[in-house]
């Protein structure tokens, strides 16, 4: 898979490093950005926060329009 903002550029060489969480769309790691998150994992009834963090990829875009 390609990067779709390098697509957009008119590069086709960029190979994209995975799906963005938000938008789905594959972006290569200078348009992606790692966050890290927790997980929520359910203790019977009660939700419990992970003590290790996970992460999640997020697109250029979709991390300027979380930030804006
Ligand atoms: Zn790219
Ligand atoms: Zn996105």
């Amino acid at each position: 898979m390609h990067c779709y903002d390098c697509a957009q550029a008119g590069r086709h060489d960029a190979n994209g490093i995975g799906a963005c969480t938000r938008c789905g769309l594959f972006t290569c790691a200078d348009h992606s950005r790692v966050l890290q998150t927790t997980v929520q994992r359910p203790i019977g009834v009660i939700p419990m926060t992970s003590v290790l963090p996970s992460r999640r990829l997020v697109c250029g875009a979709c991390r300027t329009a979380e930030a804006s």
